[in-house]
């Protein structure tokens, strides 16, 4: 138990009522016990009704909530968190199956364990921390990881540096909490990939495309492939796999080139039928021709925060239009957002006013969202962040 007490002011405890895991600085009324960002606060109503306990943090959100009970919040809880997380990765056939050993064992919200994210690599597991909190917890947190996977884990390498609260001015160093024999080969529906957790993008690999990916196999066979924003080839090697005439992957970034073509290779040596391209995609496709019947398009995230909604939308727009405007008759367009604060409906209505303005007749195959190893808190709505349509372009 902790001597640091957060005191909502009167009518402010609703949200925590319904297990919303988030306390706005707003609702505060007092504060005893002088918490610092990262200390492990307790949460009552103005009439001292127990709320919660968690992590306390400097912003607009002040306490990310890690239990709605009184609860001490040691090494067992950290390992009774997980272990029901693996459970139910366990239960989604994702953990070492013959053909998959990659899977997203920790996600935030999700797994109530708000400002962590953990990802399985083979024997690998990278945690981030998105919270003060959690990072002066990490060592905690990887023994009790050790103690749920047992020898299925080698390595814990912990890459905080990007994800950290900016001001709180930690010198947060990454690096590995267990093991340091990097196996960097992980293997995803039964196609490799190496993944390089130490410079990569998030945590090497985006795990959260795989039913996705699936899918767009289904669809190539024969096809004439774009993979627009291709990191590190994923919907590649998959499209590869589901037959695809040819396959040109495309990123701004050379390393995403070089982790693309490497991953292909891995895959399909020698395969003449993939080129990848280093370039912007606004540029490519504007310059390209009429030359492909299906298109993915996986942008970064446009918008990080509220106020840059508008020109997020624009984007989308701008940029499934001019998809609309090249794809062949007949083609298909896996179009994707992951900015969490563009809703299914806005991002669909920016895809629907690209179709408009290019003048297509489009057709909408299927509605994609992220995999079951990404839940979605039924309390924390704001969990759910990746959006995608499946067009059928005529
Ligand atoms: N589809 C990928 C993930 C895409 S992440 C997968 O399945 O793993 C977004 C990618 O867009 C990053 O690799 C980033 O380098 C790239 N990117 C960002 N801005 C870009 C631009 N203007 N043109 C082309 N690529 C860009």
């Amino acid at each position: 138990m902790t001597e640091h007490k957060v005191f909502l002011k009167p009518k402010k405890e609703e949200s925590l009522l319904r297990f919303h895991p988030w306390v706005f600085s707003g609702a505060i009324q007092s504060v005893e016990g002088k918490p610092e960002e990262g200390d492990v606060v307790e949460v009552y109503g103005a009439n001292g009704r127990f709320l919660g306990v968690g992590h306390y943090q400097i912003g607009s959100i002040a306490v990310r909530i890690l239990s709605f009970q009184p609860t001490s919040i040691d090494t067992a809880f950290w390992e009774k968190r997980i272990q029901t997380a693996y459970e139910l990765r366990q239960a989604l056939r994702l953990v070492n199956t013959a053909n998959n050993n990659t899977y997203r064992l920790v996600h935030g919200e999700g797994d109530n364990l708000p400002g962590l994210v953990i990802d399985i690599y083979a024997r690998t597991a990278v945690m981030q921390a998105h919270s003060v909190g959690m990072h002066y917890t990490r060592h905690h947190i990887a023994e009790a990881l050790k103690n749920v996977l047992g020898d299925s884990l080698q390595n814990i390498y912990y890459k905080s540096e990007t994800t950290l609260p900016y001001k709180a001015n930690l010198d947060s160093e990454d690096g590995y909490l267990l093991g340091k024999d990097a196996d960097n080969i992980a293997m995803e529906n039964g196609l490799k990939f190496y993944v390089d957790w130490q410079k990569g993008q998030k945590t090497g690999f985006f795990v959260d495309q795989r039913e996705n990916r699936s899918l767009l196999e289904h669809y190539a066979k024969g096809r004439s492939v774009l993979n627009m924003f291709c990191y590190t080839g994923g919907f590649s090697f998959y499209a590869m796999r589901g037959g695809a005439k040819l396959v040109h992957s495309v990123d701004s970034s050379a390393k995403a080139i070089s982790l693309t073509n490497k991953n292909v290779q891995l895959n399909f040596p020698d395969d003449p039928r993939h080129e990848a391209f280093a370039e912007d995609a606004f540029k490519y496709l504007e310059q390209m021709g009429h030359n492909y019947n299906l298109i993915i398009l996986d942008p970064p995230a446009f918008a990080k925060h509220k106020n840059v909604l508008r020109n997020a939308l624009q984007g989308y727009r701008k940029l499934n239009a001019v998809a609309f405007e090249k794809i062949q008759p007949g083609g298909i367009l896996f179009t994707f957002s992951c900015s969490q604060v563009v809703s299914k409906e806005n991002f669909r209505l920016a895809v629907f006013s690209a179709a408009a303005q290019a003048g297509r007749n489009v057709r909408i195959l299927h509605q994609l969202t992220q995999p079951a190893d990404h839940p979605i808190n039924i309390y924390h709505p704001e969990g759910e962040y990746l959006k995608g349509l499946v067009l059928y372009v005529e």
